[in-house]
């Protein structure tokens, strides 16, 4: 929603005002212009043994009025990186200096790296900006009284970064501003109320909200009806709103190359129909569409940053309601597959709905691979908490690519097991399978129906119901809605995927 700061890049200079930040690192190093600044400060080495500042990786030593310059403000920012420190994460790092510069009309940032650390300054400055993007969000277009201190915003309006090469600064932001856009799309459509974002209104934003370049298709019920798809139609019964399901097209690719193809859970709201869910947090259901916006805000990017790539996003929208034409526990329904489905609980609903988009994801498009992602079960977050995702795969290589990508952007997955003994536990009395496994294994058993839906296409499941809703705050993340995955799959396709 807010796309402050804005971001600027520079040809280096001496700042002579207003409100600069310096990098440095544990020897108190500085280089180029940022050492020519701190020269210029009056007794900088007493300041800085005075606030006990020793350039740890994460601190700052905040100067009001500098003494020797005319600024108005210094921020030092430690980097860390004594013997045996990791490499700096600058993503974060640039989440991290936007959060200590604090509430202000702009900034800016000298990008001279300390000597010794031997960085790529061009790479250090746009990783900073998109993490000063991905800090900044804020969801508050519900808030009518906002605090004198919060009317404008609690960050820098804008940010300078200056360096050398800023004309080449300036063109690697191109992609790296894409992904923030995209993340912030998934963000806004996670924090959105159910009551505005049903499924027709999130077919209707997804068409707005990406780029225009990426070719929208929204199949209503009549349309679902038509296809056959029986299992996520069923899920939608019981609810005023109409389900929609919507297939967006990005061609970046070679003309006949086989389309990547991802696929989001979509309920927009999760009651869990007649298996109602407890008062406690039910709440938090709202955001049983992160899979899908994730789709969304990652077909964006691509599009926006015309990644050499032909990909298919397909998310299936319902909402779960209980209602006198609600599914009930023990209905038999027919997937798109032809496989039935015996209805055990109600609130299992996501597999559904996913068996059948899989299904004609698969069957339409034939993909080099299919990635889901869903709030899928409670279960996730048990086994792994909020730090990983749960990756369940039959490709040993999409998921080792998908755990790398996970490493390189923080977005980390963690593989779980299938197998057949585990696929035993969904056969029914009375149909092909059960949409519940029991209690043990619960994500296990979800994944397991799943994989009947996919017809051997290589294919991962994401079971994000502990990373994409209720999300853990850190340096670039603030927000109740992550926009998890984005960062991940944008990731996947520019190391593997592009022609
Ligand atoms: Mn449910
Ligand atoms: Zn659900």
């Amino acid at each position: 929603m807010a796309s402050n700061p804005k971001i600027a890049f520079a040809k280096t200079s001496l700042p002579e005002s207003g409100i600069v930040a310096v990098l440095t690192d544990s020897r108190l190093g500085f280089s180029g212009n940022a050492r020519k600044l701190i020269g210029k400060i009056k007794n900088f080495e007493r300041i800085a043994e005075a606030a006990r500042f020793t350039g740890k990786a994460g601190s700052a030593l905040s100067i009001p009025v500098p003494p020797g310059t005319d600024l108005d403000r210094l921020v030092v920012f430690g980097l860390g990186r004594g013997e045996g420190d990791p490499a700096t994460e600058w993503v974060k790092t640039g989440g991290q200096l936007l959060g200590k510069i604090g509430a202000t009309e702009k900034a800016t940032i000298l990008v001279d790296i300390p000597p010794g650390l031997d960085d790529d300054p061009v790479k250090a400055a746009v990783d900073m900006a998109l993490g000063a993007r991905l800090r900044a969000y804020k969801f508050d277009r519900y808030k009518t009284k906002k605090k004198p201190e919060e009317e404008n915003g609690d960050c820098a309006g804008s940010v300078t970064y200056l360096l050398d090469k800023d004309a080449e600064a300036k063109k690697a932001w191109k992609p790296h501003e894409a992904l923030a856009e995209g993340v912030d799309i998934a963000r806004d459509l996670v924090n959105e109320p159910s009551n505005v974002l049903y499924p027709e209104e999130f077919a209707k934003r997804a068409a707005k909200l990406i780029d225009n370049d990426v070719e929208v298709e929204i199949l209503d019920e009549k349309a679902l009806r038509k296809i056959g798809m029986g299992a996520l139609l069923g899920v939608g019964q019981g609810s005023d709103r109409e389900s929609r399901v919507v297939v967006m097209r990005w061609n970046g690719g070679k003309k006949h190359d086989k389309p990547v193809a991802f696929i989001g859970k979509g309920v927009t709201f999760d009651t869990g129909g007649i298996s109602i869910k407890p008062a406690a947090s039910m709440e938090d259901m709202k955001g049983d569409m992160a899979g899908a916006a994730c789709v969304v805000g990652l077909m964006h990017t691509l599009a926006a940053r015309k990644a050499k790539v032909n990909a298919v996003g397909v998310i299936g929208l319902v909402e779960n309601m209980p209602d006198g034409n609600a599914q009930r526990p023990g209905d038999i329904v027919t997937s798109l597959s032809g496989q039935t489905i015996e209805i055990i609980n109600t609130d299992a609903e996501g597999r559904l709905v996913l068996g059948d988009v899989l299904w004609y994801t698969q069957d339409r498009f034939k993909p080099k691979f299919m990635v889901n992602l869903a709030t899928l079960t409670g279960a996730i977050l048990i086994a792994l908490g909020q730090e990983y995702a749960g990756l369940f795969s039959n490709n040993d290589e999409l998921a080792d690519r998908l755990t790398k990508a996970g490493t390189a952007t923080g977005e980390r997955v963690w593989r779980m097991p299938l197998d057949p003994a585990y696929d035993k536990l969904i056969d029914s009395k009375f149909a092909d399978m059960k949409n519940t496994g029991g209690r043990h294994g619960g994500s296990i058993t979800a994944a397991q129906f799943l994989q009947r839906f996919v017809n051997g296409t290589p294919w991962a499941h994401l079971d994000i119901a502990g990373t994409g809703m209720g999300s853990l705050q850190n340096d670039i993340n603030k927000s109740w809605g992550s926009g998890w995955g984005v960062r991940l799959l944008d990731r996947l396709v520019a190391d593997h995927y592009e022609s």
